[in-house]
Formats: structure tokens, C-alpha cells, sequence
């Protein structure tokens, strides 16, 4: 006869942690963050402690300390890193390739995290559940205070997706694989749904890290790529990664950022696609001339983060073909977490670098 071995509902795992944990805490608007100490955390059945490697500044981060997008105070910022499982919950966790997750693995995860058994999850749209949680966007308190990137440590919540990451990358390639080079995979899946890009002609508007990575990713498929910029210093690089000159109307025109809605819905070919991206908004709103977009027979799709999958693909894209392009030198600039107010300033900047990394403990 076996034994039955019951836990209490609501058990959690006590992880003591020495030296404690470091968290910036933005407290709003015009105020310089807090750094707090975290002695220690309580993990549920699902979570995974991770150590931070790396983390990098996104635009959202900077339009959120800019208050050109609301958020809930007091927060810790920061959804792009990479880090190192360092404990679990006591029923352990499994990453998305359905292995389980050991400690010393070297991941990255989502922005997001769901449920699994609602009915936009059961759709394939976990990055809109209705249980949604987001690294970096929530207030801390329910699920502690290691709830965002720009700290020592980050609490992962059972229902994020996980990914395991090769040792041989720098970890400034990974960093943003959880915002950037992700939701880049996805803007490109959601056009090559539509369309082959194998010789498709790819225009994308906007030179940041979105734009470059999903011209290095459709040029990898072997799509003729542009990339459109107001900046010549973020023009400069657009060679770089697999872009060039297009000598026709775009097949698949990609919008990543924020400010060209109108030029992208103008100039795709009949029969074509344009993919608005979600990670460069607040934008003001442009009219839409419906009689244009059903005459040319336009599709227009909205991407808005990824899917646990999309993740896995764009590590698996950094870790291949994409060693090709220059990744590691997005991250220009490197300080320490405790910096976190400069560094914020600096990837706010004008010429500022196409990422500004942190890391704890320098
Ligand atoms: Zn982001
Ligand atoms: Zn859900």
C-alpha cells in the first residue's frame, strides 16, 4: 500500500536568502527609486527563484518612470533578463519544452504570466488571459516584492513560460529575448502566417531592437528587408541585420514604431499584410481609411507580446541562425542595478544605445 502524502492547501517553501535580495522600487513620477532588501521569499508549489544575470531597459520601462503610460506604485520595473534558477517551489516547475527545471538552469521567461484553463489561454492567447500577471507591471504586495526584473532576484509564478538558454550566449544577446527579440519573432510568425516570406518583400518601420530583430528574422527567411528610421544613427545599423533597399511595394509591412501606423497602412502592396506591433504604444491614434484597406485587399493584425512557443522559438532563433547578426552590441552600456536612475536617464537619451543593461552586485 502506498502513502499518501498530503500538503496543506496554501503550503509555501520558506527560501532564505544571504545576502538578501536587492529590489528597485519605483515609487512614481520624479522620484528616485528605493532599494529595498529581501531576506527572503515564500515560495508556492510552482515558483521558480531566479538569480538576475542581466537585465535590460525597455522603451516601456522609460515611457513608464517618463509617466507617459500609467502604472500601479509602488512597482518593480524591468521585464527583460536573464538569470539562474537558484530554487523551487516544492512541486517543482517545467519549462516550456515540458522539461523540468533544475537548479544552476540558465533561463529566460515571459513578460506574462496565465492561467492555462481560461478560454482566451485554451485559444492560444495566453498573453491575454483573463488571470493575467505581468513581470515589471504589477504592484508589489500579493506576490512579494521580487516581481520585476530590475532586482538581484525574480519570483517566477507557476503559468510563466520558462525557457532554458545556452551557456555560450552573452548574456547580453539573451537579456532581451523576453520583450524585444520575442515579440519580434512574433510580428514575423504572425505575417509569415499569411504569407511565405521567401521572397516577400518586408518593410518595417522602426529601427530599435523590435524592428532590427524581425528584419534579421525575416531576412533569415529569406525575405528582401528595409527598415525605415528618422534616426541616421539607428539607420546606420539596419545593414547590420540582414536590411538592405526594397525595389518594389511591400508584400508585409511590419509597424514597430509607434509612430508610422499611417505610412504602413499606405504603402503595402494589394493583397498584403501590415502587423502592428504593441510594445511601442501609447501613439496617438491615426484615422483609417477603410475603402483603401478593403480595395487593396489589406490584412491588418495586432501583436501584442507572444506565446510561451514564440519564446522558445526566438531563443532558439538567437542560439542559431541569428549568431549571424551583431546582437551582443545592442546592449551599449552596462551598470550596475544600483544605478538604476542613470541608467534610466541614459536609455532615455537622445543617441542613447539600443539597450542600457543592469546588473546586480557591481
Ligand atoms: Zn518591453
Ligand atoms: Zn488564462
Amino acid at each position: 500500500m502506498g502513502t499518501l502524502l498530503i500538503r496543506p492547501p496554501g503550503h509555501r517553501r520558506d527560501v532564505a536568502l544571504r545576502p538578501s535580495a536587492t529590489a528597485m522600487v519605483w515609487i512614481g513620477e520624479g522620484h528616485p527609486h528605493e532599494t529595498i532588501a529581501v531576506p527572503g521569499v515564500a515560495l508556492a508549489d510552482g515558483d521558480v527563484l531566479v538569480a538576475t544575470e542581466m537585465s535590460t531597459i525597455c522603451g516601456s520601462d522609460v515611457h513608464t518612470v517618463q509617466g507617459r503610460r500609467s502604472a500601479p506604485v509602488p512597482l518593480v520595473l524591468g521585464h527583460e533578463s536573464v538569470g539562474r534558477v537558484i530554487a523551487t517551489g516544492d512541486a517543482g516547475a517545467n519549462a516550456v519544452d515540458g522539461a523540468p527545471l533544475r537548479i544552476g538552469d540558465r533561463v529566460v521567461w515571459s513578460v506574462t504570466v496565465s492561467c492555462a484553463g481560461c478560454d482566451r489561454c485554451v485559444q492560444g492567447m495566453p498573453q491575454k488571459c483573463r488571470n493575467l500577471g505581468k513581470y515589471g507591471h504589477d504592484r508589489v504586495g500579493a506576490h512579494g516584492d521580487l516581481t520585476g526584473a530590475f532586482a538581484s532576484h525574480v519570483q517566477l509564478r507557476e503559468g510563466t513560460a520558462i525557457v532554458r538558454v545556452p551557456e555560450a550566449l552573452p548574456a547580453s544577446v539573451l537579456a532581451p529575448a523576453g520583450c524585444a527579440t520575442a515579440t519580434a519573432w512574433a510580428a514575423v510568425a504572425r505575417a509569415a502566417r499569411d504569407r511565405d516570406l521567401d521572397g516577400a518583400a518586408v518593410r518595417i518601420h522602426g529601427a530599435g531592437l523590435v524592428g532590427l530583430t524581425a528584419a534579421a528574422i525575416a531576412a533569415e527567411q529569406g525575405a528582401a528587408v528595409e527598415v525605415l528610421d528618422p534616426n541616421p544613427d539607428r539607420r546606420a545599423l539596419v545593414a547590420r541585420f540582414g536590411a538592405g533597399e526594397l525595389d518594389r511595394d511591400p508584400d508585409v509591412v511590419i509597424e514597430a514604431s509607434g509612430h508610422a501606423v499611417r505610412e504602413a497602412l499606405a504603402g503595402v502592396a494589394v493583397g498584403g499584410i501590415v502587423v502592428l506591433v504593441g510594445s511601442v504604444f501609447p501613439a496617438d491614434p491615426v484615422p483609417l481609411d477603410a475603402e483603401s484597406i478593403v480595395r487593396r485587399l489589406v490584412t491588418v493584425a495586432g501583436i501584442h507580446n507572444y506565446t510561451g512557443d514564440e519564446l522558445a522559438e526566438a531563443v532558439a532563433f538567437l542560439a542559431g541562425r541569428g549568431r549571424a547578426y551583431p546582437f551582443a552590441d545592442a546592449v551599449g552600456s552596462v551598470r550596475a542595478l544600483q544605478d538604476i536612475d542613470a541608467a534610466l536617464v541614459e536609455a532615455a537619451a537622445p543617441g542613447a544605445p539600443l539597450r542600457v543593461g543592469l546588473i546586480p552586485g557591481r
